[in-house]
């Protein structure tokens, strides 16, 4: 018998991408590192370099029948320093509770602050044992409205004091002539740029901030996922009329942003639905309690044998009553065709996680991706119990959503 040596398919693609893992790591590819500032990344996405320039200096030329580049290249600056503007202020109020910002990622329609919201137990606001659940769940929606409005709030600001400092400076610059963003006035152009991304921002569509306080309001009388129910389906609304008005005016620039917001809210609506399913349900609830061991003194050609007679990819290894490491299928086959036989103990891994019975699945979920394992041990008063591994639990989520299918029809007929 030929075993094969795969690669077990350790996080499953749309898994980190429904907990939005896999998007945040799409944006950051696609964007480069400039530096940092206030302590954190900033990162500015690929469209910064190239599309956007293109897209001024295209409208450029087609007004004028020539193109001024620098005032062209100048007018993306304008819109990068207000963007930036806007992506602190969300970055600098999360940070004020205590939320920590892993970097901004600039985009010519508004940035991203991505916030990691990964560590609850850091979180000031859980940690407090004077605030009562109520009280943490008001707080909670404070605090979310602060940090939406600070973006927008941000460039507020600033278009204030760009226009106070043209005033004083250059009280010759014409500040209310349409077009408001245009090359040939760039100081008007600074404090336009800022009020049309403040107004933008504050639409009530969800995903936008404005959609954001929108979601935290609701979450005053109903649960998460009811709220962004609720917002996304405002904000596909508002998404459809961009669409619409976009392709009748024509105007293809709104088209594009109402597709960008339809989708946008789409994949946030699913990742609250995803998460909140599996904060609901237990280990205990899906674990693996029929499970194969290995014990430390097991020769890996003793473990080989196991493992062809069991369909797990991974083993807790065991002394006595001791969970001292695990090891896969993989780690065996591997050290066998390079070292030849030898012992469990020489080549399992011994640093693990374990769970406890009572443990989310989404603590499990945040346990396996943080440090990339295959198998979570889960205990009782440290008596193992139970595993958990990926493809267990994909099986099990799966079937879970089949038993929920047929009770609901069971209902209805
Ligand atoms: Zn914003």
């Amino acid at each position: 018998m030929k075993l094969q040596l795969s690669t077990p398919d350790r996080s499953p693609k749309y898994i980190e991408w429904f907990v939005g893992k896999k998007r945040g790591f799409l944006m950051r590819a696609w964007s480069i590192s400039i530096g940092r500032i206030f302590g954190v990344e900033l990162r500015v996405h690929w469209t910064f370099y190239f599309l956007l320039p293109l897209f001024v200096w295209y409208t450029d030329y087609a007004s004028h029948g020539t193109a001024n580049e620098e005032r062209d290249l100048a007018l993306v600056g304008i819109t990068f320093a207000s963007v930036l503007a806007h992506e602190l202020g969300h970055g600098l109020v999360a940070r004020r509770f205590g939320i920590r910002v892993k970097s901004i990622i600039l985009l010519p329609l508004g940035g991203i602050a991505q916030l990691d919201d990964s560590l609850p137990a850091s979180d000031p606001l859980a940690g407090d044992e004077l605030l009562s659940r109520k009280a943490t769940k008001l707080v909670a929606w404070k605090r979310d409205i602060r940090i939406a409005i600070a973006g927008p709030l941000a460039n507020l600001l600033t278009a204030l004091v760009s226009c106070g400092v043209i005033l004083v400076v250059a009280p010759h610059v014409d500040l209310r002539t349409w077009p408001f963003m245009q090359i040939g006035n760039l100081p008007r152009s600074l404090v336009w740029a800022n009020l049309y991304l403040a107004g933008f921002t504050l639409l009530p569509a969800y995903p936008m901030d404005g959609g954001r306080v929108l979601r935290a309001l609701f979450t005053r009388r109903m649960d998460p996922v009811q709220a962004t129910r609720r917002a996304v389906s405002i904000g596909q609304a508002f998404a459809t009329l961009f669409i619409l008005v976009g392709m009748l005016l024509p105007n293809y620039w709104l088209t594009l942003v109402g597709l960008f917001l339809f989708i946008a809210s789409q994949m946030e609506e699913r990742s609250v639905v995803f998460q909140s399913v599996l904060e609901k349900v237990h280990l205990e609830d899906i674990m693996l309690t029929d499970f194969a061991t290995l014990s430390p003194a097991d020769t890996l050609e003793d473990a080989l044998e196991k493992a062809v007679h069991s369909l797990q990819d991974d083993f807790p290894v065991i002394r006595g009553s001791d969970m001292v490491g695990v090891i896969s299928r993989q780690k065996i086959l591997e050290a066998l065709r390079l070292e030849g036989n030898g012992y469990v103990q020489a080549v399992m891994n011994r640093i693990f996680e374990v769970a406890q019975k009572g443990e989310s699945l989404a603590s499990a979920f945040r346990k396996l991706t943080a440090r990339n394992l295959s198998i979570i041990p889960v205990v009782e008063d440290q008596r193992l119990v139970g595993i958990v591994t990926w493809q267990n639990l994909l099986h099990s989520m799966a079937l879970r959503a089949e038993s929920r299918k047929r009770r609901k029809q069971a209902l209805n007929s």
